[in-house]
């Protein structure tokens, strides 16, 4: 089909079939699952995904790309017209049919999106088995970084408290058509089996991480001076700074603000 890239809606199309093999490998689809793709494009992963599970629903915002799924007419896809930022992945999740496998939400990502859907999948994070994702690398970066380093961000505490995650592939710009101006690479993220906060204390834990990384280079003396009494932080982590804090510890306080 003739389908002029879309900028606005982050089109990048994959043609790399090395990058789409591994993707679907690592996807590893299989009959009964219950999978999800956000923005399908021309198909780079729908197609190959879709010889190997019995229903794949496909979740696109341009309408164009929409009517070129439905007239495809192909046996097992439902086209979902949507903006991945609003729909409700918690009733998707909850709508698997009886004794399907492994629920998953794949997708080449949109770029200019990334942040704030991965936050909002947060949400369904209880009901889905596992997320893999091509993103801007930079980001996926920050995800997997370690306390103590200038990657280590709002993004990498929120996201490293309900994921074990990995990064599994790095890809070129020459991957896609047309090229993006960064490089991507592949996160598979699944949910982490030990993790046991209510919402209150996710809440807790969104407002004590934005506090600590308002100012990046200011110590937590300054930025956490609102939660003073009730955290007991030491002389060390008065001086620290935010990206100097693990993520258990964030974790800590934010049940301590919450109790
Ligand atoms: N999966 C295809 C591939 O790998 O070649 C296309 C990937 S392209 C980077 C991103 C896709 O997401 C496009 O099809 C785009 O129209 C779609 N998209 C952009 N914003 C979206 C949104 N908010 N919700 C759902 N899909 C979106």
């Amino acid at each position: 089909m003739m389908h002029r890239a879309r900028k606005r809606f982050g089109q990048n199309f994959l043609q790399d079939s090395g990058v789409i093999y591994s993707i679907i490998a690592l996807i590893n689809p299989s009959t009964n699952m219950h999978v999800i793709e956000i923005g399908p494009g021309l198909g780079a992963l729908t197609r190959p995904l879709l010889t190997n599970l019995e229903h794949l629903d496909l979740l696109e915002i341009d309408r164009d790309l929409v009517a070129y799924w439905i007239q495809e007419n192909l046996s097992g896809l439902n086209v979902i017209e949507g903006d991945a930022l609003t729909f409700d992945f918690l009733e998707w999740a909850k709508s698997r049919p009886e004794n399907s496998g492994l629920c998953k939400v794949v997708g080449n990502l949109p770029y200019n999106i990334s942040s704030p859907l991965l936050f909002h999948l947060v949400s369904a994070a209880h009901v889905i088995d596992e997320q893999v994702f091509m993103l801007q690398a930079e980001v996926v970066e920050r995800m997997v970084s370690k306390a103590g380093g200038s990657e280590f961000s709002r993004l990498t505490v929120m996201m490293q408290a309900r994921y074990d995650m990995e990064l599994v592939l790095e890809v070129p710009p020459e991957a896609f058509d047309p090229k993006p101006k960064v490089n991507s690479a592949v996160v598979r993220m699944i949910p982490r089996k030990d993790f046991n906060l209510n919402s209150a204390q996710w809440a807790a834990l969104e407002k004590v991480v934005a506090a600590a990384f308002s100012q990046r280079r200011k110590m937590l003396r300054t930025n956490l001076a609102a939660y003073s009494e009730r955290l007991s932080l030491t002389e060390s982590e008065l001086k620290a700074r935010a990206q100097d804090i693990s993520v258990e510890r964030y974790i800590e306080w934010a049940k301590t603000i919450a109790a």
